[in-house]
């Protein structure tokens, strides 16, 4: 199912979306909440989140992830994982378990209900025998084209195909010498006998199964037809039981088909079909298929690259879980399609790692200062709290000495005014330190700088009396000798435009790739605290951004930092108007 196409218009935010910390609608609970009062289901809710392992998540799924386990939580039901494996070409075991661990990370939990949809691959065929006993269901020898041809268009009518009128019992012996294999792949298909005529261009008698020999990755070669999404899915619901089918809103026109079958054959239980917008997202795409491109053709580093918005990119990226939720909580569900404001996502795992980043010191710019009126090597140890927004989170020392790195840009030989950090004869405090006055810039031979010289001031220590005098601008530095040098990855958006499918004519959605996506930065000069960040562990760089230890690529005592968000956050100052 490709997905669907407002991607020319120009990005809005959704309605729904909640800016003042209210909790955004959501029609569905409503509907949910109508069946409950009516006495439905036995007051059951029971909803399933059904990927195809064709891909890996992103953050679209993420949305639907979010809004079928939080329903099942908040009516005290159940959400099932269901994997929609009915296309044995596409589909692979890595997605599988990465699905899994992608569900489990975001934080809910399927507890014993993992199915399968190829599990039912026995009962959707008996399924299928008793239409075609009830002369509901007939095997077809169009070919792909002609079947087009005679499907007809939304203003005109389809064409019966002249096999329609094949008797049930050569209809039952035709489909089971299918499944057994004695018909070329494409030659035949088992088709549902509804109405050619029907308004519903889905209802003129589609496919329920094909004849195609692919190995499938959990049933192998048992098979060599196969049945078609839309026969499944609705009695994949029904047999396990499911109230209220959550998809996006390209099924729509599908929903006749989901119930024609649940009809008309004897199942269990009679679930109900609802459809809500997908989520867009300016600078991101969305489409497997073309985030796979990304993949194979190596624009990325992989499915789990910082800048993709799969689950696993943003795992990797530095998001957490909780932001993601929030996200998802606030940008409720509607039923019309809009794009949300990639800041608002960015703006949410801020807020959260905003209250619990710990900070520290990383020069990621490096020069050196040298304290001339510093005694050679005495070193000190200066305390410096981990987190004001949370006192819980304690204090550490830093090792301050003679020679430091300060980030290049803090200092400049004629700066302009209102520079409020290092310039000949200017004065700045280093955070948590002391203050300190540059002497002068001393060169390299190419006029390049070699170091910055400055004197401290001693009197003015951190929480010292005299510490609180006034200096403008408050700059984080490094002790040059305990500092440990790393690698610093700096993404950005993977597009440069809002809407990456804005291209001209003949171009695609690849020439609004970011060339700037990825910046790294090598021989930077961190804290030497960070030595010991587990792989995954998040920090705030003070004055730099969010970063978080790459778990692919950092080692013991060598983390490798990526950029998960710089500090900017313009997605704040919207909310502060509205
Ligand atoms: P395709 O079917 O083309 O392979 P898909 O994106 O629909 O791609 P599925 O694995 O079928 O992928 O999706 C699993 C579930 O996630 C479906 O219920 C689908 O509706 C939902 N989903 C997919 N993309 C989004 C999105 N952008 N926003 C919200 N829900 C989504
Ligand atoms: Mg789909």
């Amino acid at each position: 199912m490709a997905s669907s196409g407002s991607e020319s218009e120009k990005p809005t935010v959704s309605e729904e979306v909640d800016t003042r910390g209210k909790r955004p609608s959501n029609f569905i609970k409503e509907i949910i909440n109508e069946d409950l009062r009516l006495g439905k289901n036995g007051g059951r809710v029971h909803t399933r989140f059904p990927p195809e392992p064709n891909g890996y998540l992103h953050i679209g799924h993420a949305k639907s992830i979010c809004l079928n386990f939080g329903l099942a939580k908040e009516y005290n039901g159940l959400c099932n994982l269901r994997f929609d494996d009915t296309n044995p070409s596409k589909e692979d075991t890595e997605y599988v378990d990465s699905i899994q661990e992608d569900v489990r990370w975001l934080g809910f939990d399927w507890e014993d209900r993992m199915y399968y949809a190829s599990d039912y691959f026995e009962q959707l065929y008996e399924y299928a025998e008793i239409l075609i006993k009830d002369g509901k269901a007939y095997v077809c020898d169009l070919s792909p084209d002609e079947m087009r041809e005679y499907r007809g268009t939304l203003k005109t009518p389809g064409k019966e195909s002249s096999y329609r009128g094949r008797s049930v019992e050569e209809n039952l012996d035709l489909f089971r010498r299918m499944r057994a294999g004695e018909f070329p792949d494409g030659s035949r298909t088992l088709r549902a006998k509804i109405d050619m005529a029907s308004g519903y261009i889905i209802m003129r008698d589609p496919v329920m199964y094909r004849i195609q020999r692919a190995e499938h990755h959990r049933t192998g070669n048992k098979w060599c037809i196969y049945p078609m999404y839309d026969f499944t899915h609705g009695l994949s619901d029904s047999l396990e039981m499911i109230t209220h089918s959550i998809c996006t809103l390209e099924f729509e026109n599908n929903r006749p088909l989901y119930d024609w079958f649940i009809n008309q054959l004897p199942v269990k239980s009679t679930p109900r079909q609802i459809e809500f917008a997908r989520l867009n997202l300016t600078r991101t795409l969305m489409s497997k298929r073309k985030l796979l491109e990304l993949v194979q053709k190596k624009y990325v580093a992989g499915w789990d690259d910082p800048r993709m918005p799969t689950i696993a990119g943003l795992r990797r990226r530095g998001y957490t879980p909780e932001a993601i939720r929030d996200f998802a909580e606030r940008i409720g569900v509607a039923k019309a399609d809009s794009t949300v404001d990639v800041g608002l996502l960015e703006h949410c795992l801020r807020e959260d790692l905003n209250r619990r980043a710990k900070r520290v010191m990383a020069v990621l710019r490096p020069v050196k200062v040298v304290l001339t009126n510093y005694p050679e090597g005495r070193v000190e140890e200066l305390e410096t709290e981990n987190n004001p927004e949370d006192p819980a989170a304690g204090t550490r020392m830093v090792p301050f000495s003679r020679e430091l790195y300060i980030e290049e840009d803090d200092f400049r030989e004629d700066p302009p005014k209102k520079f409020f950090r290092l310039a000949p004869g200017q004065e700045v405090r280093l955070k948590s330190a002391y203050i300190i006055k540059c002497v002068e810039a001393v060169k390299n031979a190419d006029g390049s700088i070699k170091e910055i010289h400055c004197t401290y001031d001693p009197e003015t220590r951190s929480g010292a009396a005299l510490a609180d005098r006034k200096v403008k601008g408050t700059l984080h530095w490094v002790s040059a000798p305990h500092s440990i040098e790393s690698e610093v990855r700096l993404y950005d958006h993977l597009f440069t435009k809002d809407n990456p499918e804005d291209v001209p004519e003949g171009g695609d959605y690849r020439d609004n790739l970011n060339p700037e996506s990825l910046v790294v930065l090598t021989g930077c000069r961190l804290e030497p605290s960070l030595k010991n960040a587990n792989p995954g562990d998040r920090f705030q760089f003070m004055r730099q951004g969010y970063f978080c230890a790459d778990p692919v690529d950092s080692s013991p005592q060598k983390p490798v930092f990526n950029r998960t968000v710089s500090l900017k956050d313009t997605w704040a100052k919207i909310e502060k108007k509205a």
